[in-house]
């Protein structure tokens, strides 16, 4: 194991080491018999006792066995012996990954953990049968909480009085126009009393820090307010997002805002798609963006303003703008530099920016109620929905935010969720689920901030986007798992993963705070007082720390920063990480002996891509397939998203997909053969339905496709094609993924060439049953093994011809 992998696991362990038994009163809710036994109840009380007792009953199917157990240990300790049942916690999110005999723990992070606590729930019930206590306090417990939650602390609010009277406004402009409205919102936002002293500061300084409470108003006001005071007149305005989703979204509420069309003055950009024109003077872009202008802008001179936002987020490419603006500020004395942040570091950010003034808006926010669980909970995702069936059944109207890590999570989640509630009709009130994470398709994102109906209650399922990027007006209370997932890099084997990793104290204040935005709210911890005081780090380790510098570096380097140890970083990366990026572009060809670009890494830089991806599509100019590879580089781009499983269909859906491994031809063919044939059927939506292929990936990849090509152009290659010499193709891959070069051992697993490591093959792969002696990989993932996915097999002579600067014959 990692020992990123094994410090999640730790951490796991840590959190849960506490744990005692959960009190048997959780099983007595169903136990109708006791309740009703000897205690007095009045005809009303066992009326309102059956409803929500039907209520949590189905709320509860399937979760009985996950009540009591006495202990928890590390997932190494379990015994594992015998064939263990899948869980069925994931089960949801997993079907898509079942690989073709049916065994499914191979994607799951969890499996080991899952397995193991199965194994110790069984072991529990046997101890402690269903012991009933019989007292009526108790049971009253019950009906408030299914998941014991013991109030610790409350998340103080401030400004109350200032808060009715904005309320009353906001009453009093329901009935005008859809438009004078939303201008009127804009005036109850906590900032909009605060403009023209931000105005006047703007003004007065260079570069100015804002922080301000999430929601207040800063990044859809703060541009407006600049063009209303004239600061497009002398260029545009821009403002960088973290995210993707938060960039769409935000971009659209201020063209809403302003009544125009999102696209012309009011405009977004992000990787793959350009929604902007000329008209453009207020521009919302990711910061990765952002970062690729640089390369054709290098003093942002179409730029008056630029505010980078969200800049507690501390994202790699957020940390590598801090560098270039603060240089820029320098010597171009007329551009104004905004960074903003929601309340955490400002004087750090200060001080880098050369003790740049701090300018505060006291935010609006109510209190929060700090719930935390008495004792871990082994399953946060079912934990989770239970205790948002039960705020639904028991608490009064609002809002409910659950923070998930992933997509998968959260579909796993909505699935259930749907399934427990099917059927109770008008029992309970309506629930209306929305999903949010950064692949959601933009209509369906739109939902999350419709206004919830009179009698129904909104449950809004998302990933740490809602922590600070989006706010979602009318959250009363927040679940909060203490999860989310982040990217863990390793210098030494160059292994890059996605772990599900404990919050930091600031996350978890920035969640409990979504609560308290219009209302007092509630927080709902999925884990003990203890373990937020003992367990959790104060703050999150910035990305730049824990991610490949391989990208960042080339950009740097074609922006002609040529010392890298020295450049002027916030947080500086690992000495290591630095090493380890600029080896790897020098094996690639992209710089030179001396650490300067070279012709080829210019070329490369031009592609929003990763360094390997780019030197893949360069290389194919040589081997005069430039077509194919452009498809296969774009199929990549889209992630997993390609095939899918339906449940009921598995065995179609996987004879379909091994189709288009006819011959063993490797996962990455097999990706061109998908694109190529649905091609030839003229792009039909009914052929991805025959075939199992969502269409939503495949259209993502026609856009990112023409993207690509686009810039073949650029880089001067000529487009080829030669779809039948699956060798050229094979060693065009190869040429940008000699790096990721893996040799068969004798018991079936792989060691890599370079810092060897044990690998598998992902049971999702064409390859995962031939086994070939060589095999290039594009990415490595780690769950319970380190898996390789998307995997073609190669002639170890190719390297020596491709690489032999890298791989040497052996005598
Ligand atoms: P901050 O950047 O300070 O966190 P924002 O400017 O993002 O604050 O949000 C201000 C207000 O605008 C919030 O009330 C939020 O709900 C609303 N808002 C932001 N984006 C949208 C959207 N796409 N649709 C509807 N309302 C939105
Ligand atoms: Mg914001």
């Amino acid at each position: 194991m990692l020992p990123a992998l094994r410090e999640a696991s730790r951490q796991v362990y840590l959190r849960s080491r506490e744990q005692k038994k959960l009190d048997e009163l959780q099983d007595a809710i169903l136990d109708e018999q006791y309740l009703f036994e000897g205690i007095e109840l009045t005809a009303k009380e066992k009326e309102e006792f059956r409803y929500k007792r039907t209520v949590l009953e189905l709320a509860k199917r399937g979760a009985e066995d996950l009540d009591s157990f006495e202990e928890y240990r590390m997932p190494e300790s379990y015994d594992r012996e015998g064939k263990v049942k899948q869980d069925r916690r994931f089960a949801v999110a997993l079907e898509r990954y079942k690989d073709v005999d049916g065994e499914n723990e191979k994607m799951n992070p969890f499996a080991e953990q899952e397995a193991w606590e199965e194994h110790q729930i069984g072991k529990a019930k046997l101890q402690f049968g269903a012991a009933n206590r019989k007292k009526k306090d108790d049971y009253e417990y019950v009906f408030e909480d299914q998941i014991d939650f013991v109030k610790a602390d409350l998340l103080e609010g401030f400004n109350e009085d200032d808060m009715e009277m904005e309320e009353a406004e906001i009453k009093k402009s329901a009935e005008k126009s859809a438009f004078m409205q939303l201008q009127e919102e804009r005036k109850t936002l906590p900032i909009y009393r605060y403009r023209d002293e931000l105005l006047q500061a703007i003004d007065d300084h260079q570069v100015l820090v804002i922080v301000g409470e999430t929601g207040s108003g800063k990044t859809t006001q703060i541009p407006q307010y600049l063009h209303e005071a004239g600061y497009t007149k002398k260029g545009r305005i821009g403002c960088t997002q973290p995210r993707r989703v938060a960039a769409m979204s935000v971009a659209a509420r201020v063209a809403q805002e302003l009544g125009v069309k999102l696209g012309h003055e009011v405009g977004y950009s992000i990787r793959f798609e350009d929604c902007t024109s000329d008209k453009t003077i207020l521009k919302y872009m990711t910061d990765g963006m952002l970062l690729r202008e640089f390369l054709g802008e290098p003093d942002l001179a179409s730029y008056s303003v630029m505010m980078v936002d969200e800049a507690h987020e501390r994202t790699l490419s957020t940390d590598v703008l801090f560098g270039l603006v603060k240089d820029i500020a320098r010597f171009r004395p007329d551009l104004k530099l905004l960074i903003s942040s929601a309340t955490l570091d400002a004087d750090k950010f200060s001080d880098y920016f050369d003790k740049a003034p701090i300018f505060n808006i006291p935010g609006r926010r109510y209190p929060v109620d700090l719930l935390y669980t008495k004792a871990p909970e082994a399953d946060y995702l079912e934990a989770a929905v239970v205790t948002v069936l039960q705020i639904h059944v028991t608490q009064p109207a609002g809002d409910v935010l659950v923070f998930f890590t992933g997509q998968e999570e959260i579909e796993a989640a909505e699935e259930i969720l749907k399934a427990r509630t099917r059927g109770l009709g008008s029992r309970i009130a309506e629930m209306i689920i929305c999903p949010i994470y950064a692949n959601l398709p933009s209509d369906l994102q739109a939902k999350i901030f419709e206004e919830t109906p009179e009698g129904a209650r909104k449950v809004v399922l998302a990933t740490n986007i809602a922590e600070t990027s989006l706010t979602i007006d009318g959250i009363k209370y927040v679940i909060d798992p203490g999860f989310c997932k982040q990217k863990s890099y390793n210098p030494r084997t160059g292994m890059e993963s996605l772990i599900v990793t404990p919050i930091s104290k600031a996350a978890a204040q920035q969640r409990a705070g979504r609560a308290g935005r219009t209302s007092p709210g509630k927080c709902f911890r999925l884990y003990t007082a203890w373990s937020h005081q003992h367990e959790m780090e104060d703050n999150t380790v910035p990305e730049i720390q824990r991610t490949n510098l391989g990208n960042v570096v080339l950009m740097l380097k074609s922006l002609g920063i040529v010392d890298l140890v020295h450049f002027d970083f916030l947080d500086p990366p690992p000495a290591e990480t630095l090493i380890r990026a600029l080896e790897q572009l020098y094996a690639l060809g992209a710089l030179n002996d001396h650490g300067e670009l070279t012709k080829l890494g210019r070329r490369m830089a031009e592609f929003p891509l990763d360094p390997m991806l780019s030197k893949m599509i360069v290389a194919s100019d040589k081997f005069k397939c430039s077509e194919e590879i452009v498809t296969i580089a774009a199929m990549l781009s889209v992630g997993n998203s390609i095939f899918y499983r339906p449940k009921d269909k598995q065995v179609h859906a996987d004879n379909a997909r091994m189709n288009f491994h006819t011959g063993n031809v490797g996962d990455q063919i097999a990706l061109l053969k998908v694109y190529d044939t649905w091609k030839e059927t003229n792009y039909s939506t009914q052929w991805c339905y025959e075939n199992y292929i969502q269409v939503r990936s495949m259209k993502r990849a026609r856009d990112i496709r023409d993207q690509l090509e686009g810039l073949l152009d650029r880089v001067e290659i000529e487009p080829s094609s030669s779809p039948n010499d699956i060798e050229a193709i094979k060693k065009a891959i190869t040429s940008g993924y000699f790096y990721h070069t893996a040799k068969l051992q004798k018991n079936g697993s792989y060691r890599t060439v370079k810092n060897p490591q044990t690998v598998h093959i992902h049971p999702s792969s064409g390859l995962a049953e031939v086994l070939p002696r060589w095999v290039v990989y594009f990415e490595l993932v780690i769950t319970t093994k380190e898996y390789m996915r998307q995997v073609i097999e190669i002639k170890p002579d190719w390297l020596i011809e491709i690489a032999p600067h890298y791989y040497k014959k052996q005598d």
